[in-house]
């Protein structure tokens, strides 16, 4: 892996010939320092697997994230002197309070959506450089560190103001100890990719925003007021983030129609990841909810899954759509691969579906949302009582409620509820509004955690005789 910086050289280069020589100066000295620690770089070991650059501390107590955060003053020397280490409170310095915070954040995501602890999975600590060099218009994933400059005021601001720039800072850490992707090329535009994608999922999870909601900018709140630009990139209409005098106009396209050829930027790392980006926009809109919760999770299986360093635009598509499928089965699968065609990528291939039990898949149906309305019902049993919930999604505990999500999208749910029934056996009914399901589960086929989850959504219930129907 080379340099993963989030300015692109393109936009430095386009600052260095803006005809402001004060401008000109700073993104000169910006690239610079950025070629300096490339070199520098250059014969140091790829951390990946075992090679831990920093060894994970092994005792301690209680899960959550291992932060310090250091401040370079205006220097180029990492990480710096200490400012702000793990439980330590807030200081003066709304950068170094930015950069933990941001850090909290990230691993807060990585944990709690897909149970992974910190960028190696073993609790790696995360330290990051605040103030680095003078005016400084990046923030870079150093191998080890993540490292923010302040910007100089003009067209950046400080690097640490965009939460999802942290998030995609990280996510080259999380793929140099999973993928590897190399950054070179289409996979180095995947690893782009993947950062910007678990870039902005910080942020929707922190704002606990649905893929409707969220804004899909990277870095935001990056530009400098009176730049004419709403961020450095949009997944959702890629190309379209920034059209200014000095920074020129975002370069990414939209589809493979438009993939440019170059060999600046790693091969247009920067440039190209639009495409890949914007079948994630599509995908994460189409499945609807939480894009964390489904897409985020496809995604991440296809980096922690069997993939290449070398992976490519096409392979890398084939492989979500088999996570899709492993996952969640059809209705996911058939919106991850309508994604992907839609920015020209992967059409004509469909991975190979399971044999003869797909003609049982239930056809597509969205996820749940906070407003739609469950109704538990507990009934059968010796006593023949029955004890029913309406309830609305949002009204139930988080976790409960993304235990519930998640058993609306197993492919499997039908399945199980034509597993045979046993007398004088508990049955669970589950019916939801919207997606319209209706299923009647006999106790033996439940896992003990949806059985204990189906027992304290009852709890509340009042029993009652069967009515007779009609
Ligand atoms: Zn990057």
């Amino acid at each position: 892996m080379d340099r993963c910086t989030i300015i692109p050289p393109h936009m430095l280069d386009a600052l260095a010939t803006s005809g402001d020589p004060e401008l000109a100066a700073r993104a000169r000295e910006s690239r610079a320092i950025d070629e300096r620690l490339l070199r520098a770089r250059r014969g140091r070991p790829e951390a990946r697997g075992d090679e831990t650059p920093i060894p994970p501390s092994e005792d301690r107590e209680t899960p959550g994230p291992n932060r310090s955060i250091h401040d370079a003053k205006g220097e180029q020397d990492l990480p710096g002197e200490v400012v702000r280490k793990e439980g330590e409170p807030a200081t003066q310095d709304v950068a170094v309070n930015e950069a933990y915070d941001g850090l909290g954040a990230t691993w807060e995501l990585w944990a709690n959506a897909y149970g992974r602890d910190s960028l190696d999975g073993k609790g790696l600590p995360l330290v990051a450089t605040v103030h680095y060099g003078k005016d400084y218009d990046n923030a870079f994933w150093e191998g080890a560190q993540m490292v923010f400059g302040d910007g100089d005021g003009v067209i950046f601001n400080r690097f640490t103001a965009s939460l999802d720039v942290i998030g995609h800072e990280l996510a080259h850490g999380i793929t140099q100890y999973t993928s590897g992707l190399n950054y070179q090329g289409q996979s180095g535009a995947l690893n782009e990719h993947v950062s910007d994608v678990f870039g902005v999922l910080v942020t929707q999870h922190h704002l606990d925003q649905s893929a409707d909601e969220a804004d899909w900018l990277i870095g935001a709140d990056l530009l400098a007021e009176g730049v004419k630009g709403v961020a450095l990139r949009s997944m959702a209409a890629p190309g379209t983030a920034y059209d200014d005098p000095r920074l020129g106009k975002d370069p990414q396209p939209a589809h493979m129609d438009d993939f440019v050829v170059t060999s600046a930027d790693n091969g247009g790392v920067h440039i190209n990841s639009g495409i890949p980006n914007r079948a994630f926009y599509l995908a994460a809109t189409a499945i609807g909810g939480r894009a964390w919760e489904v897409a985020g999770q496809v995604w991440v299986d296809t980096i922690l899954g069997d993939i290449r360093a070398d992976c490519d635009f096409e392979r890398f598509a084939a492989l979500t759509i088999q996570a899709a499928q492993a996952r969640y089965g059809a209705w996911v699968t058939d919106i991850v691969t309508d994604a992907w065609a839609q920015v020209g990528i992967g059409s004509s291939q469909r991975p190979d579906r399971p044999g003869p039990a797909q003609e049982d898949e239930p056809p597509s149906r969205p996820l749940p949302t906070h407003d739609s309305e469950l109704t538990l019902t507990r009934s059968g049993g010796f006593a023949g009582l029955t004890r029913r919930r309406t309830v609305t999604l949002g009204d139930l505990p988080e976790q409960d409620a993304h235990a519930f999500t998640t058993l609306i999208a197993n492919k499997d749910l039908a399945a199980v509820s034509r597993a045979p029934a046993v007398p004088d056996g508990f049955c669970y009914g589950l019916e939801c509004d919207r997606p319209p399901i209706n299923v009647q589960i006999g106790e033996p086929a439940l896992s003990a955690r949806t059985r204990a989850l189906f027992e304290r959504t009852l709890a509340d219930a009042e029993p009652e005789h069967p009515q007779p129907e009609g």
